[in-house]
């Protein structure tokens, strides 16, 4: 008999959610993960009283209660509400686009209005079902709002121009008729009290984990000590890049600790013209509502500038570049894959997919309990 059940790749969100399920289902679990850290891109870690993103802002949100009762046995939620703004060339717009949007952006008062703008500005735009990200944006919220608030902050974080990105991803972003500037429709969202490396600790609390540990440096020996495996990392490393490397984008982070409480009085402030080089800048007091664990206000700040960079293997993967030449790539990927007797994949990486952590927690949460029902 093998010494675990099941050996997880990768302490991320996908893999602490299986390694928890499994374990309270008395499996025997090892979770390896090569960074020495937890929580994967989730990761936060506490300068000065305040608990920094350091792989970029995290906010969770969900409209599945199950997600969020599940969730919330692991941390306490704050109820942090995420409203961006968009800073274009000095000027400042509400995200995502609404009402203040549109009054911002033309003066418009009331929904029809905004409708009738929206209307004119789309007219020159192609009929039927958008095919890139810029047919879908123009007819979404007009050319205006276009060129000002997406087209240079797509070009900048997908390094690509927006006719040759999929429409999809434009569509993550609500479009309302109201005056409501919170970024997520769902019911449910907020930031763990403590940060997202509490609460994985607290959902590997009863499990090995070996941090610093390659799994695909080791894949022999831990093959060796489980029944199944289950993979978290990128696909296409898994199997030494044999079908070629896919794409993906990368971030660079600049770190900043200021000595003044407020920088930019808001967590998330979008630079949506071409020419300012980073994407957003994030400033971490705010997704605490600049407080302290004792509730004291914090003096200091820390923000941090994020810029978006084409990856190459040896960085890190973020963002899965979901076009047809990648997708038929997965797909391939995926068909070696499924072929395998005792590795399981999952999670962003492993799925090439650009999921949202509810999903990725909804996603380990079925795989597992699929698994365990048969
Ligand atoms: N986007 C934009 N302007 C903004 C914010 C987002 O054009 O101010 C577009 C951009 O193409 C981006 C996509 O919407 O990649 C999805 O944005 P989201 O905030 O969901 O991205 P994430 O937080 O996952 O990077």
């Amino acid at each position: 008999m093998k010494q675990y059940d099941f050996v997880i790749a990768g302490a991320g969100l996908y893999g602490a959610t299986c390694a928890q399920i499994l374990n309270e289902s008395g499996k025997r679990v090892l979770v390896v993960d090569r960074r020495g850290t937890l929580a994967g891109n989730a990761y936060t870690e506490k300068m000065l009283g305040i608990n920094v993103h350091k792989y970029g802002a995290h906010i969770f949100h969900t409209a599945n209660k199950k997600i969020w009762e599940y969730v919330n046995r692991f941390a306490d939620f704050n109820g942090f509400v995420n409203s961006p703004v968009a800073n274009y060339r000095g000027d400042i717009y509400s995200l995502p686009f609404n009402m203040n949007t549109f009054k911002e952006m033309w003066g418009v008062v009331t929904p029809e209005e905004a409708l009738n703008k929206i209307e004119e500005q789309k007219k020159d735009c192609a009929t039927g079902e958008a095919v890139n990200l810029e047919e879908q944006a123009i007819s979404l919220v007009g050319r205006d709002i276009y060129e000002k608030l997406i087209k240079g902050y797509t070009e900048k974080q997908w390094g690509r121009e927006c006719k040759d990105l999929p429409a999809f991803i434009i569509k993550r972003l609500p479009v309302r008729m109201t005056y409501d500037n919170s970024y997520f429709g769902s019911q449910y969202q907020g930031v763990p009290v403590g940060g997202y490396t509490a609460m994985v600790e607290k959902m590997l609390e009863s499990i090995e984990v070996r941090l610093n540990t390659d799994y695909l440096k080791h894949r022999k020996e831990l093959n060796d000590m489980a029944d199944k495996v289950i993979f978290t990392g990128p696909i296409d490393e898994f199997y030494d890049y044999q079908l070629g490397p896919l794409e993906y984008r990368t971030l660079r982070f600049e770190e900043e600790v200021m000595d003044i409480p407020n920088f930019q009085g808001n967590a998330i402030v979008n630079y949506t013209d071409r020419d300012t080089p980073w994407t957003r800048i994030i400033e971490h007091k705010w997704f605490e509502f600049g407080k302290d664990s004792s509730g004291k206000d914090i003096l200091k700040t820390v923000i941090t500038r994020e810029y978006s960079e084409e990856w190459e293997p040896g960085n890190e993967p973020y963002y899965p570049i979901n076009d047809e030449k990648n997708n038929t790539m997965y797909r391939e990927y995926k068909k070696l894959a499924d072929r395998e007797k005792n590795v399981l994949f999952g999670g962003r990486l492993a799925e090439y997919r650009y999921y949202d952590m509810d999903q990725v927690v909804e996603s380990a949460m079925k795989m597992i309990n699929e698994l365990l029902s048969i």
